[in-house]
């Protein structure tokens, strides 16, 4: 066991796949460890003139497929563990998608929400003058993960920028178009999830007009439902950190954007056009066809993964269901998307938008799409005949498919010395 039992439920997963693939144990052994995990304080000046400080990480889990890529996390929960997890679960999607990219993951321990813009900016920059030697568009490529965005990013790429002497785009995506940004950002992860659910939905049996419930409606969420709803589907039920609603004909989803906007919880819509307040906790119980978790990890566990009614996970989240739940789900035959193929649309676009900035040549909408169609479904069905082949879960089947390619790009490094950035 290592020290970060968070990253030991994690590696549960990388068991489980190794025992069905005739790998070399030192494959394992490298993929059990992060390569290197850096710790700083950041300390900024507030806007009433005192200074505070804040824990800052960024771990580069394994860079044998390639540089390592990973978003930068803005949470007052945030730790090593999660940042190590989170970076190994990268290094796993970037295999599964066939990017050529290793995992990394980057995070401060801080709520968004209790800064001032100007405070936001200041905290954004320290991270990359703290960071710089270690990121780098051929060496590790942050991009925007929970509470982080376009506008963080574009500061990061700006601090960076001067902090080097030149413009580098690729050093960072999820950018604002207008500081070489990629269209189609913005709603990947939720398109890339959205494409999975369409190809598979035959073999999935999910039908027209399904009845759909998203727990954490930020990015993700709010995507995925309004993508979803233009194809006729309804959503449920909704939640945020502040609480849920629920509407069994169907939420008013330009209600709830609307709230978002404003800066309110979906829970500001209670008592419009049908919408009633739902126990936080009562959501992933929500009688529906698929349920979304769009939010944070382990919000599916032993506790209440019985009560779920869906037939269908697709994990939006990094994380969201244990190992355990995992277990409970599968015996009852609901079938879970997992996260590292369900939301690698979000890192695919990231993956687009270096190519271009490397290129310094810029791709239409429908490119992008079609792209990221074409990549959702060539991997979701290869994951889905490895699942049929060897009677393993959909996610045991997602780890077979990106542990041979990890196997193959270790082995190809040779036996006798470690490759290192
Ligand atoms: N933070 C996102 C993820 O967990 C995106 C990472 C990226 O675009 O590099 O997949």
């Amino acid at each position: 066991m290592s020290e970060n039992s968070l990253l030991d439920h994690a590696l549960v997963r990388l068991d489980e796949a190794a025992r069905h693939l005739n790998i070399d144990s030192d494959v394992i052994e490298k993929l059990k460890y992060a390569r290197e995990t850096t710790k700083v304080r950041l300390m900024i000046r507030m806007d009433d003139g005192s200074r505070k400080s804040f824990l800052a990480w960024r771990c580069r889990y394994d860079d044998t497929r390639g540089p390592t890529k990973g978003g930068i996390r803005f949470h007052p929960a945030s730790t090593a563990e999660e940042v190590e997890t989170l970076a190994f679960w990268m290094t796993f999607k970037c295999a599964v998608m066939n990017l050529p990219y290793g995992g990394g993951k980057g995070a401060v321990q801080v709520d968004p929400r209790k800064l001032s813009k100007a405070e936001l900016e200041r905290l954004s920059r320290a991270y990359i003058q703290a960071f710089a030697r270690i990121i780098g568009p051929d060496r590790d490529i942050p991009a925007p993960d929970v509470y982080t965005n376009a506008m963080i990013m574009g500061w990061m790429a700006d601090e960076y920028a001067q902090i080097v002497g030149e413009t580098v785009p690729a050093v960072i995506t999820g950018k604002p178009i207008a500081l070489g940004g990629s269209l189609g950002r913005g709603d990947a992860t939720a398109r890339g999830g959205y494409y999975l659910v369409r190809d598979l939905a035959d073999e999935l049996g999910l039908g027209g007009n399904m009845r759909v419930a998203v727990q954490g409606f930020g990015n993700a969420g709010q995507y995925i439902a309004q993508l979803l709803a233009a194809d006729g589907h309804r959503i449920v039920a909704v939640s945020d950190s502040s609480g849920a609603v629920i509407a069994e004909d169907g939420l008013d989803l330009a209600a709830l954007l609307a709230a978002k906007a404003r800066g309110k919880s979906v829970l500001d819509t209670v008592g419009h056009a049908g919408h009633q307040a739902l126990d936080s906790d009562a959501l992933v119980g929500v009688d529906c066809d698929l349920l979304v978790p769009a939010a944070l990890e382990n919000m599916i566990h032993e506790g209440n993964a019985g009560s779920i009614k869906a037939g269908v996970v697709l994990e939006l989240a990094n994380g969201p269901v244990t190992a355990e739940a995992d277990a409970l789900l599968e015996a009852r035959k609901v079938v879970v998307l997992p996260d590292i193929l369900a939301n690698a649309g979000g890192v695919t676009v990231s993956y687009f938008e270096w190519v271009q900035n490397k290129q310094g040549f810029y791709w239409p909408l429908e490119e992008i799409h079609e792209r990221l169609r074409t990549i959702m479904v060539r991997e979701g069905r290869a994951i889905s005949n490895v699942a049929r082949a060897k009677g393993v879960s959909m996610r045991t089947a997602a780890y077979v498919h990106a542990l041979s390619r990890l196997a193959e790009a270790i082995e190809a490094h040779g036996t006798q010395s470690f490759f290192t950035t």
